[in-house]
């Protein structure tokens, strides 16, 4: 079993420790999103400067280019990538079911490669084999994307989650002992809760996952910017206490996290800052700005004078500014640093707030400035 320590709790917010075999992640944790393998203009290191302590890749992006085995050969994903630290997989699911062309069936989805046309089957059993062979710390298990927000779209897509978590978990045993056999470190699989925007679907699904043998837990699947905190209450109160909770892919708004760790959740992750960033679309204490406004022009100040990241303390909106208008892709790289650097140490401090209790009022302050 993946351990996993809380050390404090405060309602349904707690701070913990995952102990993964390539490190510890301190939560809640803002978890990076390294879609293929990189985190998009960011280095590695640049990655561990800014505070950063796990990433994220997907199966299905990683299957088509470079493929599993390439990075089974690198010995999996933390060594390929040089972040040698704790790693996540999502099962691709999201992305595969996202697809015009996908034929979906009991036993997977059949879709074609947007590289070069070739075909492909995603079962449980192969996102579990693609997942091991990838050797993330962390697995998520294949699950089933709703083709629409409809009630009947949500539940059959829940229910189909359900029969191919059982398929994930008897195929993740088989891999596990043969890992062993091997002398190969222990990979961990997580459950997906589905269930959309229904409270009495996403507590089945919660009750239905947190009865499987899984070492934590993914909400995935879609929900409602207002619904997300309530849907939250409803899973993590039924999820058993003891294993760690990770929200996919929420949302790019500070919010998200408050939202998220106070009702229970331990780690995130999101595309939106640092594609937000490569659009010039910048956080500060006191909203977002877009760098591009020809009213930063003159403006010789850091993006925000409180920041410690390294595009704050050397750069000037100015200097950003100009960089974005002209195109230059350091102008991509500073943005990003920024923005991620931003998202990390939010999250750090609300994991010092609920450590000293006092995450209520640092909840309320840094919403209030933020949202005007
Ligand atoms: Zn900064």
């Amino acid at each position: 079993m993946l351990k996993f320590d809380i050390k404090k709790k405060d309602g349904l917010a707690r701070v913990g420790t995952i102990y993964t075999p390539h490190g510890d992640i301190k939560t809640p944790a803002f978890v990076g999103a390294a879609t293929r393998a990189t985190v998009k203009a960011l280095t590695m290191q640049e990655m561990r400067d800014l505070g950063s302590q796990a990433i994220l890749a997907n199966t299905y992006h990683l299957i088509l280019r470079p493929g599993a085995d390439l990075i089974k050969e690198a010995s999996g994903l933390a060594e390929f990538s040089s972040w040698h630290g704790p790693t996540f997989t999502d099962s691709g699911g999201f992305q595969i079911f996202s697809l015009p062309d996908v034929k979906i069936t009991e036993n997977g989805a059949r879709f074609r490669s947007y590289i070069d046309g070739s075909k492909f089957e995603m079962t449980p059993e192969s996102s579990m084999q693609n997942q091991w062979a990838i050797g993330a710390d962390i697995h998520m298990a294949f699950d089933h994307l709703a083709k629409s927000e409809s009630r009947k779209d949500m539940e059959k897509a829940m229910r189909r989650t359900h029969d191919w978590l059982d398929r994930c978990v008897e195929e993740n045993e088989k891999l596990k002992k043969e890992a062993k056999k091997n002398n190969q470190p222990e990979q961990y699989l997580y459950a997906v809760v589905q269930g959309g925007t229904f409270n009495d679907l996403r507590a089945e699904s919660a009750k239905y996952c947190a009865s499987k043998n899984v070492d934590g837990f993914g909400i995935g699947g879609v929900f409602t910017a207002n619904g997300m905190a309530e849907m939250l209450k409803t899973v993590n109160s039924i999820l058993p206490e003891d294993k760690p909770r990770h929200l996919l892919g929420m949302g790019q708004e500070p919010i998200d996290l408050f939202d998220g760790a106070e009702n229970g959740c331990d780690t995130f992750d999101c595309v939106g800052p640092t594609r937000m960033a490569r659009n010039g679309s910048l956080y500060t204490y006191d909203g977002r700005i877009n760098i591009k406004n020809a009213k930063y022009t003159h403006d010789f100040t850091p993006i925000m004078p409180d920041c410690d990241c390294e595009c704050c303390k050397n750069y000037t909106r100015a200097y950003l500014h100009h960089l974005f208008r002209t195109d230059e892709i350091t102008a991509k790289v500073l943005a990003s640093i920024h923005n991620e650097h931003f998202v990390v140490s939010v999250t750090n401090k609300i994991r010092e707030s609920i450590l000293d209790e006092t995450f209520k009022d640092y909840k309320k302050s840094f919403l209030e400035r933020y949202y005007g």
